[in-house]
């Protein structure tokens, strides 16, 4: 039989995951992976559920290293665990998604945030010994339940981080097309359109405030950026010019912003840098009150002005806009320094 490839997304999900192990007829022994926060407000109902389908065994975890998550790929293997469900955001989610592709054993994601586009993507971000944030190539988890409630009612600026990772295909999709048109990459059409879908479905939505039928749309075009990386079997689709220049704020910068916040600012910033229309783009991101600031988050212009030359040094294959332009140290900070004022 081939594996279950699961994805629901809706009203309600948190209250069906019972129903959904055993229509997939996943018994056994069950790991659920989850953070304190999560599991207070959650843990409870997600317990009772995974109780009734097999024998639960629960981890509480408060670290994204790629030690611990190669510790708990082993420890999945040496206890012969049936399947990993994780429920949280980012850093727990990441965990199981490199534990189960690691142990190859079937993964029930359960986001409860919508802060970026690792919500169904083959990649998972994890932090290195010395703290630096490290992406590696994976799976995407076998099944994914998203409950449109519990990330409605997430805080609001992981819902604007969201807006702002999907934002930044505008970006990453013209940085595709100009390495290919240099020669230094190759394009994938099916992974070009999944990602151009993403970036359409959010910006021709017809809502302009952050509401549940909102929420819904975010979640579909944060799927579909996923999906797109799957195709393409690398982040290119979504993933351009103003990912690097969030790396090197990862990298380089003092302040951490979430990185929605940081993508969105890159797309606007070098949009600016190469003289193109970033006006749609702006408007999206107002209407939606996605602060941008650089200033207000805290980026100062010899932090900015480092990051946006540094960000070809990132990632040496990933060629984009970036690695033509110019990068004048008095160029960027006027582009800085109007982006204060007009943001
Ligand atoms: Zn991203």
């Amino acid at each position: 039989m081939p594996k279950p490839n699961i994805l629901k997304i809706g009203s309600g999900y948190i209250n069906k995951v019972e129903v959904l192990l055993k229509e997939n007829r996943i018994s056994g022994k069950l790991f659920y992976i989850t953070d304190p926060v999560i599991d207070g407000i959650y843990g409870e109902n997600i317990r009772k559920q995974i109780e009734k389908v097999g024998y639960l065994k629960t981890e509480i975890i408060d670290c994204n290293t790629i030690s611990y998550a190669m510790a708990v790929a082993e420890r999945v293997i040496a206890t012969d665990i049936d399947c990993i469900i994780g429920m949280g955001g980012g850093k727990v989610l990441d965990v199981c998604k490199y534990a189960a592709y690691i142990s190859k054993t079937p993964y029930l994601s359960i986001p409860t945030t919508a802060a970026n586009d690792g919500l169904a993507s083959p990649i998972a971000v994890l932090k290195r010994k010395d703290g630096k944030p490290k992406s590696l190539g994976c799976a995407m988890a076998s099944m994914i339940v998203i409950d449109t409630e519990v990330i409605a009612s997430s805080p609001l600026q992981l819902i604007k981080a969201g807006i702002g990772d999907t934002i930044s295909n505008y970006m990453a999709l013209q940085d595709w097309d100009f390495a290919v048109r240099r020669g230094r990459d190759t394009m994938n059409g099916y992974a070009y359109l999944m990602s151009q879908a993403s970036l359409d479905a959010l910006m021709k939505t017809q809502y302009d405030h952050i509401c549940l039928e909102f929420v819904e749309v975010l979640i579909k075009s944060l799927v579909l950026s996923g999906i797109a990386m799957d195709f393409a079997g690398s982040s290119r689709p979504v993933s351009g010019s103003e990912h690097l220049f969030s790396h090197a704020l990862d990298y380089y910068a003092e302040v951490k912003n979430f990185h929605g916040i940081q993508v969105a600012l890159g797309t606007v910033a070098i949009l600016k840098l190469l003289g193109k229309s970033y006006d749609k783009v702006l408007e999206y991101l107002k209407r939606f009150d996605v602060d941008i600031n650089p200033m207000r988050l805290g980026i100062d212009e010899d932090t900015f002005v480092l990051c946006m030359q540094k960000a070809t040094s990132m990632r040496k294959e990933r060629y984009t806009y970036l690695h033509e332009a110019d990068m004048e140290e008095a160029k960027l900070k006027k582009i800085y320094n109007e982006l204060t004022e007009e943001l």
